[in-house]
This record gives structure tokens, sequence and C-alpha cells, in this order.
């Protein structure tokens, strides 16, 4: 329930002075449906209204004058100006009207009265008159005080202007109550930040750029309180999530002779990864753990192991993978094992059909499998478990959010572990995935070579394809990657098309091509002669397959580097280097680069790590949505800025765990402000909170 002391914040916009139904909707666009959103709404920079006299005006500035009227020079022609003249003891200036006017500006301002003057002054393009057209301001002298030395701007819209914006803004703010502070009052006064209301106030009274700045105290205490709310959400949720029973599964005899049985070890990442989940899958609660490590960390052996204990205990497990060639691959990986420990895996996909696909079916309904491998396909109604205990969903980024709520249908209390390969920055980790617990393989196995890393301008492509031709000749097999970045991909795929046909005319039949627009089996079906080693070169448009392991393939070039993110090439960049012998990526650019290019470049060929690379790619970026992360479930703060105040992110999950472990149920006088703060922000555990939901 919402506590009393917010209502004057939730109530509808229109309960704002001078918003009606005109500018209603157009504000609730702009800002929201609630009183909150519009104070919320920060201001993108500011105005500073300077007092001068005609005398000293400076073309394109804003300023403020005190004018005697002169004169009303009415237009002539319909389309012509109105044209208030009027003057200073230094000089005259004309007030110019194209629209809106009539006779009341004449009523209002007749000649001789004295007016107080501010927007922005222009010479006129003909003569050498000073105007200004259409004045932000025009008051009498006793009103002057309506006119701001400095005055915030709002995002405008077509009929909603900053000043209407600013406007509403200001009566909004009187209704902003005093709130109990949540914060710890030694760490606020640590910071030297002021109280909420008072920093609420600041934001929208500035009284230079200093104040607007990310990094000024009202600024950060406004976004540190947006932080804690998420970060206190995501804590309870992931208490929530703890308390859910789950069964308890101890690692079995032969879970451990799986591990023995391995033709190599467990990196020690894989085996804290490992302890991490058994310790979860032994607790009694159901686990909600992500598995993260960068392209060819080895999760699949992980998720292997973790399956075995849970066929030791006698439960099923599912491994969900996004495409067909992945789902068989992961297959293939861990059949033998399993079967060597007596467990029995079958493979669910689109394409299984027919009785193979019953008796598949039949054995997970009866439990004579216990393990299931698939895609999408695992979806579906037919398919079903004798007792689910653990759902694994490979590469979980690429399955939509109601998908992973069917799968969980299948078994409501199954441990669920998802493994994802998309480097998050470290700082942001927190923030997208703070209602789970995470493991992160951090360490690669070894014997891998680094990825011999070179950037090349596109005239030196014949070079490029010559030194790619003897690589072919001597048995070794290459990704080609045309970017697909154009909002219509028909261009990008011309290019591609192009590419292909080039390199057909230099490999011939050993030339492949995928892209968007192929149907799924017509996809697997290149993909597959790519593997089998049919074809050595596969030119593809981003699709090639997230996590798809083609160990013999050892080049990597990749055309128009510049225009792909830093993350995006460090994940294609992985497409080799999988096996022992040394591998290659070219990065082919179109000259000139950019100073941001060339860094971005330089920055891939100085590491592989792509948690690394991923930070210096959020630095390098700034603000914004650095990472296009709006669209993978990144929250949408308001006021905080994930990359601005990224070192808030980690104090207030700290904060979050701290107060939770003291007060679990808010009960504090400090935990009743902190439900306030979540209130306010609208966070709930049990509403969308994170990228896992
Ligand atoms: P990813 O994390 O990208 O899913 P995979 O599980 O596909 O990585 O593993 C990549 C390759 O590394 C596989 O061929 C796997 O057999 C191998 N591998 C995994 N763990 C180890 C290890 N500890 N030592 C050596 N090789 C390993
Ligand atoms: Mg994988």
């Amino acid at each position: 329930m919402r506590p009393q002391i917010l209502f004057p914040l939730f109530g509808p916009i229109t309960t704002v002075k001078g918003v009606g139904s005109r500018v209603a909707p157009l504000l609730e666009r702009m800002a929201g449906p609630r009183v909150r959103d519009l104070v919320f709404l920060s201001p993108q920079g500011l105005i500073r209204r300077r007092p001068g006299r005609v005398a000293d005006l400076v073309d394109g500035e804003v300023q403020t004058l005190t004018l005697t009227i002169e004169a009303h020079q009415k237009p002539g022609r319909p389309g012509h100006p109105w044209r208030i003249r009027a003057r200073d003891d230094t000089g005259a200036i004309s007030l110019t009207y194209f629209k809106g006017y009539g006779a009341h500006l004449e009523e209002r301002n007749p000649v001789g009265s004295v007016r107080v003057a501010s927007g922005k002054v222009e010479h006129e393009r003909l003569g050498a008159n000073w105007q200004m057209v259409h004045p932000d301001y025009l008051v009498a002298p006793e009103r002057a005080t309506d006119v701001p030395p400095v005055e915030t701007v709002y995002p405008a819209t077509v009929g909603l202007p900053s000043r209407a914006i600013r406007r509403f803004v200001r009566s909004a703010l009187e209704r902003v109550p005093d709130l109990p502070d949540w914060l710890d009052p030694a760490w606020r006064r640590s910071q030297a930040w002021p109280p909420w209301r008072e920093a609420l106030l600041a934001l929208h009274n500035p009284s230079g750029e200093s104040d607007l700045a990310p990094q000024s105290p009202a600024r950060r205490r406004l976004a540190y309180d947006e932080l804690l709310a998420h970060q206190l959400a995501l804590a309870q949720r992931k208490q929530m999530r703890r308390r859910v029973p789950a069964p308890r599964i101890a690692p079995g005899g032969r879970s451990l002779s799986a591990e023995a049985a391995l033709p190599f070890r467990l990196t020690g990442a894989q085996a804290r990864a490992l302890a991490d989940i058994r310790g979860d899958l032994a607790s009694g609660g159901r686990m909600t753990r992500l598995l993260q490590g960068d392209v060819g960390a080895g999760k699949t052996v992980v998720a292997l192991l973790a399956m075995m204990d849970v066929a030791a205990a006698g439960l099923q497990s599912v491994l969900m993978a996004p495409t067909e060639i992945l789902a068989r691959q992961h297959f293939d990986t861990i059949r033998e094992p399993l079967a060597a420990q007596g467990v029995t895996a079958v493979l669910v996909t689109g394409r299984s059909k027919g009785a193979a696909r019953e008796d598949r079916l039949a054995d997970l309904r009866s439990g004579a499998a216990q393990v299931a491998v698939g895609t999408h396909a695992l979806f579906q109604d037919s398919v079903e478990f004798r007792c689910l205990g653990l759902t694994i969903i490979d590469e979980q980024h690429r399955f939509g959010v109601s998908e992973r709520g069917r799968l969980r249908s299948k078994g409501e209390s199954a441990h669920l572990l998802a493994m994802s390969a998309t480097p998050i920055p470290r700082t942001l980790e927190l923030t997208l995935y703070g209602d789970l617990d995470v493991s992160n393989l951090d360490e690669k196995p070894p014997g891998r070579t680094p990825v011999a890393t070179r950037a090349a301008p596109m005239h030196r492509l014949e070079e490029v394809v010559g030194r790619l031709r003897q690589a072919v000749a001597g048995g070794a097999q290459a990704f080609w990657i045309c970017p697909l970045v154009a909002e219509s991909d028909l261009v990008d795929l011309a290019a591609a098309e192009a590419r292909y046909a080039a390199l057909r005319a230099v490999f011939g039949e050993r030339v492949g091509l995928v892209h968007g627009r192929l149907s799924g089996a017509e996809k697997d079906a290149v993909m597959a002669r790519f593997v089998d080693g049919t074809l050595a070169v596969l030119v593809a448009t981003t699709v090639v397959e997230v996590g798809v392991d083609v160990p013999a393939a050892s080049i990597m070039v990749i055309e128009q580097a510049e225009r792909f993110g830093l993350a995006q090439l460090h994940q294609l960049r992985g497409r080799v280097g999988r096996g022992a012998k040394s591998s290659s990526c070219v990065l082919l650019y179109d000259p000139p680069l950019s100073e941001a290019a060339t860094r971005r470049l330089d920055i891939l060929r100085q590491t592989d790590d792509g948690f690394l690379i991923a930070e210096r790619d959020l630095e390098l970026r700034g603000g914004g949505d650095p990472l296009g992360l709006a669209q993978s479930g990144f929250p949408a703060y308001r006021l905080a800025d994930p990359v601005a105040h990224r070192d808030l992110i980690a104090v207030a999950a700290d904060d979050a765990r701290l107060i939770l472990s003291r007060d679990p149920g808010l009960a504090s006088p400090r935990g009743a402000a902190l439900q306030i703060l979540r209130e306010l922000f609208d966070w709930r555990p049990d509403g969308p909170l994170s990228e896992a939901d």
C-alpha cells in the first residue's frame, strides 16, 4: 500500500495547475502520468538571461533589456510580422512577432510605457537594426522579478515548449512533501548531500552549469536514492527467491566420478562456480543463479556436472539452447559423458518428428530419460517431465520473458541456472543481475593462444584475401563478417551477397553465406557444412550463432569493424581462438577512422578480457544508453546515470544488503522511510526488475 504522505506526488498530472486536457497527453508522453514524474524530469540545460543595454548587445545572446515602447508597426500584408519599436538610452531595437499577435499586444504595451523584454537578440539581415523575435518575456518593470536570471531548459516537444514544462514543474514542486530521510545520516553527512526535498528543488533551480552536472551533490543524492530504491527491491526479490522451497540435491558419487572422467581438469573458476551451484542445490531453497563467462570459458561442462548431480538424486534436468545447431552441439558434447555414468539424455528440437520424437517424449514423461537438451520446442505442451529438478538456459538473454516463464511452468520448483556470454561491465552487473546469485568464469581453460588482432584499411582488401587463400590452402577455416547495422537490412544484405560473390571467385564452392533472411533450417544447413569442414569460408551478417563452437575455425575477418560496438567485436572475435591452433582476427575499416573508433580498435588489440572490454566500452561511450541496455532489460533510471554514477551502484547494493540483514521487514524508523523511498520509485520486489525476469 502506498503511504499517505506520497498521495500528492502520485496524483495525475492534470492536478497540476495549468495542465489541461490539451497538454496533459503531451506532458504524459514526455514525463509520465503522475505529478511525481514531472518533478523527476531533469532539466537538460540552462539559459542565462544577461541584463544589458542596446549598445552592448551581442548577436545571438539571450539578454534582458529595459525599454520604452515607441511605436507599433502593424503587418502591412498577411505573413508579415508585427513589430514593436522600442529603445533605451543607448539605442533602438524591434520586438518582432510573426504569429500570435493582435490588438492586445498594443493594449498591454502602449506607446510610452516602460517594459522589461528578455529573449535572444540578433542583427536583422537587412539593415543594421537589432531585433528580438518573440521575446520570452515582455513585462512591466514591477514584474521584472518574473524574468529569471538563470532558467532551466526541459526536453520540449511540438506543442509543449520548454518554458511551459518549466512552469508545470514549478507548480508540481509546490506539492512535494518533506519526506523522512532514508539515508544513513553518517553517510549523507560524509557526502555533504542535501536533504531529499532540497535536492529536488536544487535540481530544478540550478544557480549555474555546475549544479546541472551529474556530480553535483544534489544530483548525486537523487541518483543514489534511485539506485538504492532499485537495489533494495532487487535484494528483497533475491531474499524471496531463496525462500521458495526446492528439492535438496547433494552431489552424489556418480557426479564425482564424472568429474574425474573429464579429459581435462576444471579451471579454478569452473570449480568455484560448481561449488556455488552445489551449495544452492543442497540448500533446500530454489537456486536462481547466473553463470557468466566469456565465450570459450567452459560453461557447458559446469552445466553437465550440475545435471549429473541432479540425475544422481533421481531428478531430471533440461538444457535449453536458443538455436537448433547449438542444441545439437550441446547434445553431442554431453551425451557420452552422461551415458558413461548411466544417465540418458534426449534431444528435442523442432526437427525431431514422428515416432522417434514420441519415444523421447515418453522417456521424459516416464523418467527413463533424465536429461533433455533442446530448443524452443521444449516449451510445447506435449513435453512433460516426470520430475524436473533443474532448468538450464544457455544464452539466456536470447529468450524472451514469456518463454522463460513457460519453461518455468514445466517445473515450478525446479532450480534455475542461466548462462550468459555477454560480458557486462562489473560496475553494472549489480544493476542488471542484483536479484540473482552470480558466478563468474573469469579464467579461461589453459592452452588457449590469444587471437592475434590487427586492423587494416579497406584498400588492403586484396592483400587480406591473398593471405586468406594461403591459409585456406593450408587447411584453415575462416569467418567473414559483414556488418548488419542499417534499420532495413536489405542494403547490408546486398553488401554481404556482393562479398560472397567476390569470395566465390577466389574460393569457389568452399564459400558459404548465412544471413538473417534465411530460414532456421537453411541457416543450420550452411552452418553444418562449415562445422564439418566442407566450407572453408563462411560469409555472415552478424547472425553467426552465439556460442557455436567451430574449433577448427582460426580466422575472423570483420568488415567495417568501425561500425560495430566493442562488445560486439569481442563476441565475434571469440568465435575463433577456441582450439590450440594460433588464430587471427582482421578488423577491416573504411578510413579515415574517427578518434573514438581508433581507440575502440586499440582496446580490442590490447586485451581479450571481455569484462575489461565492456568496462572500457562503457567509459568511451559516456552517458546515455551506453550498451543499448534499455533493450536488454536494463532499468530506465530517471535520475541516475548508470555511467556517471556507477561508483554509487556498488555502494547502494551494499547498503541494501546491510539494511535487509539488520531489518528484513523494514520495521525500524529508517525501514519505514525506506519503504517510502521504494514506493516513490515504484520498484517492488514482485514487479519486473531485471533482465532475468
Ligand atoms: P562456453 O563458455 O563458451 O560455452 P564451452 O563450454 O563451449 O565454452 O567450452 C569451450 C571449449 O573449452 C570446449 O571445447 C570445452 O571442451 C573446453 N573446455 C572447457 N573446460 C575446459 C578445461 N577446464 N580445460 C580445458 N578445456 C576445457
Ligand atoms: Mg556455450
